[in-house]
């Protein structure tokens, strides 16, 4: 029997479910209407795909970019799923074969563009068969209210009107309650089958510096990402040739993409990133969508970017495939005031919605709190913790705060002695002393506040002024920055409550590598993975696909951290199905065995998270019976003529299946610690986990070999600890 979860195993490779993914699967089952939010690689696409896969009837999907549709044929394709896309890139030989294959039933999902869908030809086609599931992509774009309206999304209420039985699902990365109400009452759906998953990507490092020799801190940041691929977005076209020449004058590996670009050109340097041919794209906005590529490991705004929906969509792109991923914004205040200039030459109401939204952006980029809180305030939900551990905030030191009461004082008395008509430059000028001509044209020479400030520098001031700001003390109006005193400011003068904060902006420290959430196989076998890395890519060349319809990232991480020696560990690595086991196993094997013999490495065990391969080898269900009714540990290894590890592989899977396993005496006497020693290693699973061994390893510092980790995790899990 097909389930949700034997399709994620044997057709995906993967052995759980993404958040929200099984919920959505089985609202869908129901046959209840579904709209689906969820931030870019939280996995929407497999909310569909699963279950196309458990109806009998045909599932459309509705994608409005014909790159996005063959991107995602071509990976179910490799995953053995017969898919195909119906559309204008199709010749007409291609085209009725395509036909053909959803008539006989051979294709269980048909991708189309909104506009064919309603032809006569499609339309004939879909009504002489059973269309069970209508899944509607970018389901954004039915909205007037959102950024990427198209009117022929439209036309898909009328198609839902002809296609009644089927069960119609709307997926969208990004959408204020405003537009996620509109596709709703569009489309007729009720509120309770709305899901919408949390926008925090917490593999992403998310981090603003200020922008000083952009050029130089770009080279730098690149450095650090050797042979790893990442966008650069930048504000014009000519600043994109600019800073493509000068890092090709560098030696990196980079295309340009915009706008000015002929189209042949511009698709030309798409695929050669996709593929993995270039590393590095500097883009202007105009680059992305359509993008699917997982393994973007960092995306650098050179300018500052208009407002934050576009910056969280364009930082959206890197990390898809769950691996860390980092995330640089030079900000200066002179970009801020680029993008100020251009807003002006803008019309009312037009306008005042433009300054807001730049407002919002250069607020955030000057913020002193944990980055992730304003971002995700922004798609109204709460960022719950104080400290999220990757962003360039949380991850200074608390002792970089210090009392800063009497500059705020001095600050806040010097705006409202000078009038609160002025910006933050020009109260700093008073605090100073300066004699320039706007201090002295105003006798703000004459103020009880001026020159009182000199025992700090104007960097200084500006960046404690951004802090006033920040914590609601000042109120910065958005046209001119002129800056006002809050009634929380007000309070301050007259409480003299302390304010703690920051004298000097902080110094960036060194980092080497993405610096998101790591998972315990951040630490894998790096020459390994670049064998694995190399293979995959001479295969998607053979097959014409991009690498990463081959393999994630993340397959290739795990199996360079477990050294899976044969077909059947290789079932257990993330992202390894059946299908591109048996076609592309031997040859990853091969590589690996080769690497492991050479260098003397042991395969390390992974556990199945979930056994929901049922058919894959059930032999640990029956040497986990068999042990179950007293057989020893020695039988079992001549019985099956295997080593006491294979029995003990066996018997984890069957454990962590959810099988219960008798008594951990026979295990236990497999160990050569001492109890002492045990217990520690029990201490160290209470607190890790025993899911990963890397990190109870480590957490021992290393004193416990692989080997005796496996025997007492059995026997942790045996007991029920
Ligand atoms: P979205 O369309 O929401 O941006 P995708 O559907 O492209 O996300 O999925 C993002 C990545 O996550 C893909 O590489 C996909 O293969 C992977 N993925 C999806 N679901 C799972 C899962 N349950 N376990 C592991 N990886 C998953
Ligand atoms: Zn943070």
């Amino acid at each position: 029997m097909l389930t949700p979860e034997s399709i994620l195993k044997s057709t995906f490779g993967y052995d759980t479910f993404k958040p929200l993914q099984r919920e959505i699967i089985a609202n869908v089952q129901a046959r209840r209407d579904t709209l689906v939010i969820m931030a870019t690689g939280g996995g929407k696409s497999l909310t569909y795909q699963v279950p196309a896969l458990l109806f009998d009837g045909l599932t459309v999907v509705v994608s409005p970019l014909i790159a996005l549709m063959k991107d995602q044929v071509e990976q179910l394709r490799a995953l053995g799923v017969s898919a195909v896309f119906l559309n204008s890139s199709l010749s007409p030989d291609e085209y009725q074969e395509n036909m053909g294959a959803v008539k006989s039933g051979q294709s269980k999902l048909l991708y189309v563009a909104p506009e064919t869908l309603l032809t006569p030809r499609i339309y004939s086609l879909l009504s002489s068969l059973k269309l069970d599931l209508l899944a509607i992509d970018e389901a954004h774009c039915i909205s007037e209210w959102g950024h990427d309206f198209r009117p022929e999304y439209r036309q898909l209420v009328d198609v839902r009107k002809k296609f009644p039985s089927a069960v119609c699902m709307a997926l969208t990365a990004t959408a204020t309650p405003r537009v996620r109400a509109d596709i709703m009452s569009t489309l007729g759906f009720s509120q309770a089958n709305e899901f919408q998953s949390s926008f925090n990507r917490e593999n992403l490092f998310i981090e603003v510096t200020p922008k000083r020799e952009p050029v130089a801190q770009t080279i730098k940041f690149l450095e650090n990402y050797k042979d790893q691929s990442g966008i650069i977005y930048c504000f014009s076209r000519r600043q994109v040739d600019e800073l493509a020449d000068a890092l090709v004058h560098k030696g990196f590996s980079v295309r340009p993409y915009h706008a000015g670009l002929e189209d042949s050109e511009r698709r030309r340097n798409q695929e050669a990133f996709i593929r993995d041919d270039v590393q590095i794209i500097v883009a202007t906005i105009a680059f992305g969508m359509g993008i699917n590529k997982p393994n973007v490991r960092f995306v650098v705004h050179f300018d500052l970017p208009k407002n934050i929906e576009s910056y969280y969509q364009e930082i959206g792109r890197a990390g898809r495939d769950g691996l860390p991923a980092h995330c640089l914004l030079l900000y200066s205040y002179g970009d801020a005031a680029k993008i100020r200039y251009f807003i002006d030459q803008k019309e009312d109401p037009e306008r005042s919605a433009a300054y807001q939204h730049l407002d919002a952006m250069t607020r955030y980029a000057e913020g002193s709190v944990c980055r992730r809180k304003p971002l995700l305030a922004y798609f109204g939900e709460t960022f719950v913790g104080e400290n999220c551990g990757t962003c360039d905030k949380c991850d200074m030191e608390e002792s970089d705060l210090t009392d800063i009461t009497i500059p705020a004082q001095k600050f806040l008395s010097c705006v409202k002695r000078s009038g609160e008509r002025f910006g933050a430059a020009h109260v700093v000028d008073i605090l100073l002393g300066s004699k320039n001509e706007k201090v002295e044209k105003y006798n703000h020479h004459e103020l009880s506040t001026y020159g009182i400030g000199r025992e700090l520098t104007k960097s200084q001031w500006m960046h404690v002024s951004r802090q006033l700001v920040e914590r609601g003390l000042l109120d910065q109006e958005p046209a001119y920055r002129v800056l006002s005193i809050t009634a929380k400011g007000l309070e301050l003068l007259k409480s003299r409550n302390q304010v703690r904060g920051q004298i000097n902006e902080p110094q960036k420290k060194e980092r080497s590598g993405a610096r998101g959430k790591v998972s315990a196989e951040s630490e894998y076998d790096k020459s390994l993975f670049s064998l694995l890395r190399n293979k995959r890519k001479e295969l998607a060349d053979s097959a014409g696909v991009p690498p990463y319809v081959i393999f994630s990232d993340k397959t290739l991480v795990e199996m360079s951290s477990y050294f899976p020696q044969s077909r059947d560990s290789l079932l257990n690595i993330n992202g390894v199905g059946k299908v591109k086991n048996e076609r592309y196993g031997n040859d990853f094997l091969a590589i690996i065995k080769d690497y492991c013999r050479s260098n003397g490495i042991d395969e390390k065990y992974k556990a199945p998270i979930r056994a929901a391969d049922k058919d894959a080898g059930r032999r640990y269900v029956t040497v986990g019976e068999a042990y179950n009714t007293g057989e020893s540990i020695q039988n079992l290894m001549k019985r099956y003529e295997v080593s006491a590890d294979t029995i003990l592989n066996h018997l984890a899977r069957f454990i962590m299946a959810g099988n219960p396993l008798r008594s951990a005496e026979d295990l236990i006497a497999l160990s050569n610690l001492n109890p002492d020693q045990q217990m520690a290693v029990f201490k160290a699973f209470d607190i890790l986990g025993s899911d990963m061994l890397k990190p109870v390893y480590d957490k021992l510092n290393g004193t416990v070999n692989y080997d005796e980790l496996r025997i007492l995790r059995l026997c942790y899990l045996c007991e029920g600890r």
